[in-house]
Order: C-alpha cells, then structure tokens, then sequence
C-alpha cells in the first residue's frame, strides 16, 4: 500500500504515522507514505495557497491551482494510467467503517486531501475526488487527524502488518459484532476473577462463551448493528434464552 497524503501540514501526518504498528510496517517495506505540501505548488509569489469566498462570508477558502498541482504531480510520480482513488476528508462525506477500511485496503495507492480553513474550492473537488468520507458528525480544524485516522485503520487489513492476522478477523465490526472482554494477568484483581471459563482450556468452551459475550454486548451498546447481523440457530437460541427476543 502506497499513501499519498496532500496537506499543508506534512510534519503533521509524517509524525502522527511515525510509531509503533504503523511505523514498524513502514519499516519493513509493507506501507510508503509520501506527504506531500501543497503550499509547495502554489503559483502565488506570497506562497498564499487560499482566498476570500466568493459571495461573502467567515474565513477563507482554499484555492483549486494548488491543488489541482499537486495532484498532478502526484499521480505522474505514481504513473497513474487510470484515475488513481483520492480521498476527501470532509464532515459532508459518508461516515468510515469497518466495511470500507477493508475496501480501501485492497488498493495500491490512496491519495489523501486533507482540508484547512473553510475548506476546497468545489471545482478542484469535482474533477480530482472519487471518494468523499467523513470521520464523524463533527467538525475537525483540518482533514489530517481524519486522514490518519483512515491510514492506521486501512493499515490493519494489509496482510502482515498485524503480527497475527487472526486479530484482525475477531475483532469488533469484524463480523458485525462488538468484541468480547477480554482479560490478562493477574486472575485476581481489587478482588474481581477471571472469568472461570477462560482458566479452563477448554477451547470450544471458550468460544462459545466468547461468541454469547459479544451477542450480549452488541445487544447492549450498539442495538443498530445488532438488528442487522445474521445469527445462526445456536445464536438464535441463546438470544431467545438470554435476551427473550424471537429473531426471525
Ligand atoms: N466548512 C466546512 C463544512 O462546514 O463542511 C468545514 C471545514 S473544516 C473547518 C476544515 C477541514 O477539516 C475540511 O475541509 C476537512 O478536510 C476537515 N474535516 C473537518 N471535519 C471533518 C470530519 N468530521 N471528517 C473528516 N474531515 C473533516
């Protein structure tokens, strides 16, 4: 996976995906990341990348020949023959999720367009973007923190970049359910245990109890994802014990 990221703060971005997992993968050739400033391609002789909105109003809004620029450039290092995908961090794009973090992962190059001020001038959007996406209904100073947001969570479904990709598979939204709790060393503490079925080493145990526990916390913390998952007849028949629901 290449990421291309186009921001007026690279220093940002470069050491927000500097550590850990992430820069590990990095280190072991699995991800590239290029950022890139796009005050760098402004034709402007103050270095000014953005403007007055037309027709009034707060702040400034970033200008569309930068921009475009950088874009260009970008794809000509890549030698995109097609149109390569760019992702614009907007509050105005569809929230991100588990389903498109995978999506995205299956690419070889993402380029990223990170946002500031008021935000692009629609007509740079138009002709550049292929995918506008949003972290959550509210609004961040600039794309960067959305940006990197997606990169680490893309990250983890490119193969290898987890030490165990069984990790990946089992957690939350990984199969439309919340994950279970999950416990480590010491089996005591302030005088709470362990769950006893977790000591036991009985494997089809565990998982049984594993797979009722994220049943139950779905059901509990995210009722919208609940009602939409597909439960088989032993689910069925616990949630009809545990929870009285009748599932069709
Ligand atoms: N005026 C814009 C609006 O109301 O839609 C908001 C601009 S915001 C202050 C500046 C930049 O931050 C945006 O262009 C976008 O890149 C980024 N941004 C803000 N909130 C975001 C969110 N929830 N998800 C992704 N990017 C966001």
């Amino acid at each position: 996976m290449n990421y291309h990221v186009m921001t007026l703060f690279p220093d940002m971005i470069r050491q927000g995906m500097n550590t850990s997992i992430i820069g590990r993968a990095m280190e072991k050739g699995l991800l590239s990341l290029d950022c890139i400033d796009i005050r760098a391609f402004t034709k402007e002789k103050h270095g000014h990348v953005d403007d007055a909105p037309y027709g009034g109003g707060a702040g400034m809004v970033m200008q569309a020949q930068p921009v475009y620029d950088c874009y260009l450039h970008i794809c000509s290092e890549i030698h995109a023959e097609t149109k390569p995908r760019v992702i614009y961090l907007t509050p105005q794009g569809k929230t991100f999720d588990q389903k498109m973090s995978v999506e995205f992962a299956k690419e070889e190059h993402l380029i990223f367009l990170c946002g500031h001020y008021e935000g692009i001038d629609e007509r740079v959007l138009n002709k550049i973007v292929t995918d506008e996406i949003s972290i959550g209904d509210y609004v961040l100073t600039g794309g960067e923190l959305a940006a990197m947001v997606l990169m680490d969570s893309i990250s983890r479904n490119i193969p290898g970049v987890l030490h165990n990709d069984i990790s990946a598979e089992t957690e939350s939204f990984s199969d439309g359910l919340l994950e279970y709790p999950q416990y480590t060393r010491p089996e005591v503490f302030e005088g709470e245990r362990v769950p006893e079925v977790l000591l036991s080493g009985h494997h089809a145990n565990i998982a049984k109890w594993r797979r009722e526990q994220s049943i139950l916390r779905t059901y509990e913390r995210r009722p919208d994802l609940f009602h939409q998952v597909e439960f088989d007849k032993k689910d069925r028949k616990f949630i009809k014990e545990q929870l009285g629901l009748l599932l069709p």
